[in-house]
C-alpha cells in the first residue's frame, strides 16, 4: 500500500477581514515551520488570496494556499465568478471543489462540480474534491450510495495520470459546524468505501496513493483518534482553522501519526 503524507486543510469560508487573515496566516505558517511531515493549505476568502499569498512566501514555510471555490469556464461573461487561471495568478496552488455548502447552500449540481473539478486538474492545480451525506440520506442508509454518486461525477472524465493531483474530502453535511463529528469508526467505514469506488474508477495503485480527508467539527480534542485510523490521511478543518492554536495542533496530531504510529482499520 502507498504511504500517504497527511494534509490538513483550513476553510476560512467568509470569515475575516484583510488584516486578520493576514495575520492568522502568518501564525499558521510560522507554526507549521516546527512541525515536519504533513502537508498543509489554508483556504482564505477570495479576496484576501493575493495578501494571505505574500504573507506565506514571505514566511517560506511551505503551506499551500488555497482557494475555497472557482469557475470551470477560462472566461468570458460569467459575472461574479473567478476562474482557476486568476487563482494561479495569485498563487492559489490547490482548490476546493463541492464543499457541502457550494452544493447545499448555493446549489452546485454533481454535474457542475465534476466540470469545476475536470478543470482545476485539467490547469495542474491540486483539487480536493469533497463529498459528504447529508443526515436524511445517513438515516435512511444511502450514506455509502449518496458517497459513490458524489465520486464517480465529481471524477467523471479524469484521467488516471490526474490523479496524483487529486485528494478526496469525505465530510458528512450533519458533522460541519455542528460540534457533531463522525466517529472514528464510521470515518473509516465510510473512507475505506470511498477508496474502493476510487479503486474501481482507476486501478487499487492509484486509488491506494490518494488521500482522503476526514471533515466535520474537527477539533484539536477529536483529531488525533480520526487520524488513527487507516484510511483517515489528514482533515478538512473548518472552525478551529481559525484559530491558529487549534489548526496547530491539529496538524500536530496529524504529524504524530504521519511519523508512523500504528493506524488501524475499522
Ligand atoms: C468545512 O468547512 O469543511 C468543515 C469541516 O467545517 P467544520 O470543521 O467547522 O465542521
Amino acid at each position: 500500500m502507498a504511504s500517504r503524507r497527511p494534509f490538513v486543510g483550513g476553510n476560512w469560508k467568509m470569515n475575516l477581514d484583510g488584516a486578520r487573515a493576514v495575520a492568522l496566516g502568518e501564525a499558521v505558517a510560522r507554526g507549521v515551520r516546527d512541525v515536519p511531515g504533513v502537508d498543509v493549505a489554508i483556504f482564505p476568502p477570495f479576496p484576501y488570496l493575493m495578501v494571505v499569498g505574500r504573507a506565506l512566501r514571505g514566511l517560506d514555510s511551505g503551506v499551500l494556499l488555497g482557494a475555497q471555490d472557482c469557475f470551470h469556464e477560462p472566461d468570458g461573461a460569467y459575472t461574479g465568478e473567478v476562474s482557476i487561471a486568476m487563482l494561479r495568478d495569485c498563487g492559489v496552488g490547490v482548490v476546493l471543489t463541492g464543499h457541502s455548502e457550494r452544493r447545499h447552500v448555493i446549489g452546485e449540481s454533481d454535474d457542475l462540480v465534476g466540470a469545476k473539478t475536470r478543470a482545476v486538474l485539467a490547469a495542474g492545480l491540486e483539487c480536493v474534491l469533497c463529498v459528504g451525506e447529508r443526515l436524511e440520506e445517513r438515516e435512511a442508509g444511502q450514506a455509502d450510495r449518496v458517497n459513490e454518486r458524489q465520486v464517480r461525477a465529481g471524477l467523471s472524465g479524469v484521467a488516471p495520470e490526474q490523479v496524483r493531483l487529486l485528494t478526496i474530502a469525505y465530510e458528512p453535511v450533519w458533522a460541519i459546524g455542528t460540534g457533531r463529528t463522525a466517529s472514528p469508526e464510521d470515518a473509516q467505514r465510510a473512507q475505506a468505501r470511498i477508496r474502493g469506488v476510487l479503486g474501481d474508477l482507476f486501478g487499487a495503485d492509484a486509488a491506494s496513493g490518494v488521500r482522503i480527508q476526514y471533515g466535520g467539527s474537527v477539533k484539536p480534542t477529536n483529531a488525533a483518534g480520526l487520524f488513527a485510523r487507516m484510511d483517515v490521511d489528514g482533515a478538512l478543518v473548518g472552525g478551529a482553522s481559525l484559530d491558529a492554536g487549534d489548526m496547530l495542533a491539529i496538524v500536530r496530531a496529524a504529524a504524530q501519526v504521519g511519523s508512523g504510529t500504528t493506524r488501524a482499520g475499522a
